[in-house]
């Protein structure tokens, strides 16, 4: 990867005519626009460009970039005092909780989240009540959004036994891509049969959208928890135990066999061990368009938090053994076979997740935590510990994400024309998470407490400061559905 690169020479500056004026697509020359991003350096998955530069941004679009005496005049100047300024960090997997669980969370609430947290657009996820499986609710799920987002949105829809008819409307009424939940999940939504996923998988094959998966074997853990149950086990760590990673693996292994014989371009959510990651790698050198996220607590926590803070840490898939958890660092981010950090989302009230209550069954505790919010600082930590580059960060929570959901280049790219979305962080920043700053509706959370190195100050959507560093700064209503086109 490039560490640095030379602006002069790069597709990130317009081209100027002979008065020094910003030649516009249409001919003409530019030289004013209606707001300056000034004295940053800016990182792309290109690499790192110079440190004394600014964008300059007019109908919410990237008109051109440059350093600071280059850029045309504007009438409002945004001073970004030396920050890291990078594209805007998607989110792939939200759980929004609207409509059906409010109490949970909503539009407004997990929007301002992420716009605090950095993140610029996210895709939420269709297991709310009643689910999103046909094109009526999608419809209303976005018109919702477009009434409270703080940023940019997205949403994924589901696909059971009972909707394959309705899949062609569904891909034609704006959405981000398909999910399948072949492992129980919040909502106990069922899985189609082998049968039925084929079919789907057939059909979803010419709708140029990807089917992403809750990819859990769930015979394995019906049987493992029953077992479970039986002598009565309630400590969280036999959660983990009925997920084990063979259940991740035969999952994978099954979706990406079904890929190969459909054609689907699929997408694993939350992969959580490294052996997993090792069984994708073989399908992906086979050739199957096959991509994958993995989230910050994967990387980072392991059985052991399970252990100290029980039930609030349960997740699922769970968290794992630290011999997983360095594996899917290696055969995962290192190796490239997961291109995506999201963060999976999960907002639940603290009694639900038995906070302060040691008595609480783990069978009775929703899994899941939030996350959109502490995405951001939590790899910027990795960075300041060596273990990424910028520009690798940049890949995994920005470009990938948005050529895996059809959003590049207007979201991830930085290119000239597209949406000026930004996220500007201090990455030597050390602070420590106080979990009543979180802007989430429910903040349980196993990162209370957690020092961070790196932090957001600054997030831009199209143009429009929606988070400086202290307060949201935009009026609910702003954020827009993210435009979607070919994944391929
Ligand atoms: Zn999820």
């Amino acid at each position: 990867m490039k560490e640095s690169c030379d602006i002069e020479n790069q597709k990130y500056v317009i081209p100027r005519d002979s008065s020094g004026g910003i030649v516009k697509s249409d001919g003409g020359s530019l030289t004013t626009a209606e707001k300056l991003f000034k004295n940053c350096q800016i990182v792309t998955a290109d690499g790192k460009l110079a440190s004394d530069l600014g964008l300059a941004v007019s109908d919410g679009r990237i008109v051109s970039v440059g350093r600071n005496e280059m850029l045309p005049e504007a009438n409002q100047v945004v001073n970004l005092e030396g920050n890291v300024l990078l594209p805007g960090v998607i989110d792939c997997h939200v759980h929004t909780r609207t409509p059906g669980h409010e109490y949970k969370e909503d539009w407004r609430t997990a929007t301002a989240a992420a716009a605090a947290g950095g993140v610029t657009t996210i895709i939420a996820m269709p297991n709310t009540e009643p689910i999103l499986d046909r094109p009526s609710r999608v419809n209303s799920s976005f018109e919702t959004a477009a009434d409270d987002a703080h940023v940019d949105y997205q949403t994924h829809v589901v696909v059971t036994a009972e909707n394959l008819d309705q899949l062609s409307d569904l891909a034609k009424s704006g959405i981000a891509g398909f999910k399948v939940f072949l492992g129980i999940t919040f909502g106990d939504i069922e899985a189609p049969n082998d049968g039925a996923l084929l079919d789907a998988m057939d059909r979803i094959s010419s709708l140029d959208k990807r089917l992403g998966f809750h990819e859990e074997n769930d015979e394995i853990r019906a049987y493992l928890e029953n077992q479970f149950e039986k002598k009565g086990k309630t400590d969280a760590i036999y959660h983990n135990r009925s997920r084990p990673p063979i259940a991740e693996v035969e999952a994978v292994s099954r979706v990406c066999l079904f890929a190969n014989e459909t054609g689907c371009p699929v997408h694993m959510f939350h992969l959580s061990s490294g052996s997993a990651a090792e069984a994708l790698t073989e399908w992906q050198s086979k050739g199957v368009d096959a991509t994958a996220e993995t989230a910050p607590h994967y990387l980072w926590l392991t059985e052991e938090t399970v252990k100290e803070q029980g039930t609030v840490a349960r997740v699922q898939p769970p968290l794992r053994t630290e011999t997983e958890r360095d594996l899917l660092w290696e055969a995962g981010i290192e190796a490239g076979t997961v291109g995506c950090i999201a963060t999976d989302h999960a907002p639940h009230t603290d009694e639900e997740k038995g906070i302060d209550n040691p008595n609480k069954s783990v069978w009775d505790t929703p899994g899941g935590f939030v996350g959109v919010e502490t995405q951001v600082p939590a790899m910027l930590s990795f960075v300041s510990e060596g273990r990424l580059t910028l520009p690798e960060w940049v890949r995994l929570h920005s470009t990938q994400p948005a050529k895996t959901w059809g959003m590049y280049p207007e979201k991830g790219s930085l290119l000239a024309g597209t949406h000026a979305d930004f996220t500007v962080v201090d990455p030597t920043a050390t602070w420590a998470l106080d979990r009543t700053d979180l802007h989430s509706k429910s903040t349980a959370t196993p990162w209370d407490g957690q020092t961070f190195t790196g932090r957001v100050e600054t997030t831009v959507v199209r143009g429009e400061v929606v988070y400086d560093g202290e307060d949201l700064t935009a009026t609910p209503g702003y954020g827009e559905r993210a435009p979607t086109a070919q994944i391929r």
